[in-house]
Order: structure tokens, then C-alpha cells, then sequence
């Protein structure tokens, strides 16, 4: 599924009012408003997203969901993915890794992997600028594109780098990663972030944003279901790849994620094993992750996935019982969010054990569907989840028996787990919904275009 070349991801758009039916009156009149603003600035010019894969991960989902509601307001919004090779994506990865404060492999930074960087992005920027006209506004997501920004500048775009990741305090890793992008994301009229602590002190503080993500309730992974529906997506067959057919009547605690190192999934793995018997008997774990094949962008998930069935396979009775590995279909954006979200409304309580995380959707997601997250407080996720209201916060990311007792004292009270389910929806409803997204995005174009 790697490709090389630019592609265009066609967004069927979506009418703002969709969106508006779920929001109060001054949201919806705010919203109009910057909508009107955003198309009078436009004014026949389009806006690029550029990233490098149409599914799998959090930019994919999100861009699906964003590209539709700006379309509906009548903007000429176009989405592009660049491709690369296999070298590419093992560079980008490593980069990828180490503004996560990683190594990720033992890979080198330097101008070889420049040289292969840049070829890749030179194939990809003539077919890139052969679409993109002066004026028009480029958004770049991501250090696999942050080589494009140069030649688009050069070209009269309107130059925006989006980074998505990031770690709070910087290390070695990242500065490395860092020097690497520097002077590829330097041509970028504006950078924007996650969170502020991402960006390194180089980038130009008068056009540094702070931007976070935001869900869309309506799509197939967040849009309600019956308890009928659930069911049948939850047990059908095929989706277990290692483990039983998930449990009819018990309770479960799920994690989603890309089989990524840093989501360690093999953590909450050997957690739940190593401490199961402080768990109440009915709940088991299921780990959920994209069909590997799927992710072009993502050279480690093969490994990974490998790595946890292996470990599935050590385990003995109860937890070889009660712990499930499954493989969600990644072919069709709507089985893939109908089954994410299935999964999510299926478990009783969502765990996000990343050591490192720039914004997790895997958090939004369930808390959106009032399931309390027990998740590490790294990155984005200390801004997404209240500790002690809308979830339950780690603050040492490898501590097993920490994520283990926080799950044994959400289940043994189940009022308390309510609760912070219903805070947790009204969390996402008033921080992480596209009208702020959209509104901050505009907002940015409006002070740069000026
Ligand atoms: N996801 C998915 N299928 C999977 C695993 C993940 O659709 O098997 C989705 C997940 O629902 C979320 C996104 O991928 O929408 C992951 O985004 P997040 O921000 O949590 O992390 P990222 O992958 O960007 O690091």
C-alpha cells in the first residue's frame, strides 16, 4: 500500500449545520460568522492540506472530518497526500520518534538521510506546485512534509507547518530531530502545535499557535450506535487476531491505538497479566490496532503488532482468557470508524498508556462517548483529561501497577465511573469540537493574510 506519488483525498463536504444542531446559539452564530470571514479571505483561493497517509492515525481521522465542514461553507479546500518509499518513511519514522524524545532505531540524522529526505520531497513538491497557486494557503502537516514549505513560499503561497507531535521537556532525541527540521520548516509564514512546550525556542514566537485537535460526532467512529449495533460490529467474526472471541457479559478495558512503540500497548499487556488479580473477575482487556498492512506511513507496526502477539502467546490462565488482540479493518474509512467506535461504547472504562503523545484522539474518542480514560499524563492528554473529573491521570507513564490500581478503583465503583463519563462528554462538547478548530484555523489565516 506505499505509494510514491501525490494523490488527492476526495472529502465529500458536510453542511456546517450538522455540526450546529449539537451546539448552543452563540457557538453556531460564532461560527457562521468566521465561516463567512473565511470564505470572503479566500476569495477563490484554495486551501491544501498536504499529509501522508489518508488513514490510520490521528491526522487522518481528523482531516477527514475538518476538510468536510470547511468544504461545506463553500471554501475550495483540497486534501493531498505525499508518498514516499520505504527509506522515506524509515527517515520520517525516526524523526517521528525522536520529538517524542526516542531513538526509535539506531538510524542516523544526517545528510544522508537529508539527501533521501529531500529527494523524496523533491519528486513530490513539482507535482505539489504544479496544483498550488499564489495566494493560495498551504497547510503542511507534519515533519513529512515540513520539506515542502520552501519551494511553496517560494511559489506566493501562504506557508503553514502543522506539527501534531511533540514532547514537554526537550531531550537529545529532539533536539536532534529538531536540527534536522529546522531549516525545512524555517520558510513557514507560521508553525502551530498541539501544545506550546512542543515547539523548539527557534520558531518564531509572533506566528507560534497553539491549535488542538478536535473530533467530529458525526463520523462513522464517534456517531451514537445501539446497543444492538454494537453488538453485532463487537462479535463478528474475524476481528480477534490473538485471544478469545470478546466477552458476551464481562466488563472491558480497552486501549486503541497504532501499533507504535510509544503507545505501549506491550505495557498494558504485561500490566494487566502481572496485576490481574487485583481486578474485578468479570473485566477483561482487549488491545485494538490497525491492520498493519494499511499504515504506508508506518514502518514499525509490522514489529510491533508481531512483538504483542508474541507476548500474548506466553500468557497462562486467566490472563491468556482474559486479554484479546484485535485487528481492525483499515480498507473502508467507515467499517474502520464503525468498529473503532464500537469498541470504544463496548468497554467499560479506555486506557491510554502512552509514554509520549502530542494530542490523543484515542482519548477524545471515548470520552466523547462518557467512557472515563485512564490514560499517562504526557503531552496533549494532560490537557484533554482533568485528573480526578474527566479521567484518571499517570504521572509515571511506565507504571504498571499505578494504571492497574486506577483501573481496580474506576470498576469497583461504578457511580464514580459514570460520572466522570458524563464529565468527560462535556469536556470534549465544550473544548474539542470543530467549531473552536475551525474558528482558531481562520483566525490564523485572517492575522497572516491580514
Ligand atoms: N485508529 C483507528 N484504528 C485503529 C487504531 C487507531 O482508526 O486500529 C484511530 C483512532 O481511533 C484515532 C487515530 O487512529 O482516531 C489515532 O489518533 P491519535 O491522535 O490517538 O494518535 P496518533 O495515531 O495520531 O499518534
Amino acid at each position: 500500500t506505499v505509494t510514491t506519488g501525490v494523490r488527492e483525498v476526495g472529502v465529500v463536504p458536510v453542511p456546517l449545520e450538522r455540526l450546529a444542531s449539537l451546539l448552543p446559539p452563540d457557538r453556531v452564530e460564532r461560527l457562521e460568522r468566521y465561516a463567512d470571514a473565511a470564505r470572503r479571505m479566500l476569495d477563490g483561493r484554495t486551501l491544501w492540506n498536504v499529509n501522508s497517509t489518508a488513514r490510520g492515525g490521528g491526522v487522518a481521522e481528523m482531516l477527514h472530518g475538518l476538510v468536510a465542514y470547511a468544504a461545506g461553507t463553500g471554501v475550495d479546500i483540497r486534501w493531498l497526500v505525499v508518498g514516499g518509499d520505504p527509506d522515506f518513511f524509515a527517515i520520517t519514522k525516526r524523526i517521528h520518534n525522536r520529538l517524542h524524545g526516542v531513538a526509535g532505531d539506531s538510524g542516523a540524522l544526517d545528510a544522508a538521510a537529508r539527501a533521501t529526505y529531500d529527494a523524496t520531497l523533491a519528486r513530490q513538491g513539482r507535482e505539489v506546485l504544479d496544483l498550488v497557486r499564489p495566494g493560495d494557503v498551504v497547510l503542511l502537516h507534519d515533519p513529512q512534509t515540513a520539506g515542502l514549505a520552501v519551494s511553496l513560499r517560494d511559489r506566493g503561497a501562504w506557508v503553514i507547518w502543522r506539527c501534531h507531535v511533540g514532547l514537554d521537556e526537550h531531550n537529545a532525541w529532539t533536539r536532534q530531530a529538531w536540527g534536522f527540521l529546522r531549516e525545512l520548516v524555517e520558510p513557514a509564514h507560521s508553525c502551530v502545535f498541539s501544545r506550546a512546550q512542543f515547539a523548539p525556542d527557534w520558531v518564531d514566537r509572533t506566528w507560534l499557535r497553539v491549535i488542538p485537535p478536535s473530533l467530529d460526532p458525526f463520523s462513522s467512529k464517534n456517531t451514537d450506535l445501539s446497543d444492538t449495533q454494537v453488538r453485532a460490529l463487537v462479535h463478528r467474526e474475524g476481528l480477534v487476531v490473538e485471544g478469545a472471541p470478546l466477552p458476551v457479559d464481562g466488563r472491558v478495558v480497552l486501549q486503541v491505538s497504532r501499533w507504535d512503540r510509544l503507545k505501549d500497548m506491550a505495557g498494558v499487556l504485561d500490566a494487566f497479566a502481572r496485576h490481574l488479580e487485583q481486578l474485578p473477575p468479570d473485566v477483561h482487556l482487549v488491545l485494538a490496532g490497525p491492520e498493519v498492512t494499511a499504515v504506508a506511513d508506518d514502518p514499525e507496526a509490522a514489529g510491533v503488532l508481531a512483538e504483542c502477539r508474541a507476548q500474548w502467546r506466553t500468557l497462562r490462565a486467566p490472563a491468556r482468557e482474559r486479554s484479546h488482540l484485535v485487528s481492525v479493518p483499515m480498507d473502508d474509512v467507515e467499517v474502520n470508524g464503525l468498529t473503532v467506535n464500537a469498541l470504544q461504547r463496548w468497554s467499560t472504562v479506555v486506557v491510554q498508556k502512552s509514554l509520549a503523545e502530542g494530542f490523543g484522539l484515542t482519548v477524545t474518542e471515548p470520552m466523547w462517548k462518557s467512557r472515563p480514560v485512564v490514560a499517562s499524563a504526557v503531552g496533549g492528554i494532560r490537557d484533554q483529561v482533568e485528573h480526578g473529573v474527566s479521567g484518571l491521570l499517570l504521572d509515571d507513564p511506565h507504571d504498571g501497577a499505578a494504571l492497574v490500581a486506577a483501573l481496580a478503583s474506576l470498576l469497583s465503583d461504578p457511580a464514580r465511573c459514570e460520572a466522570m463519563g458524563r464529565a468527560a462528554h462535556l469536556r470534549v462538547h465544550e473544548h474539542y469540537l470543530a467549531d473552536r478548530h475551525l474558528i482558531q484555523w481562520v483566525e490564523l489565516m485572517g492575522q497572516l493574510m491580514g
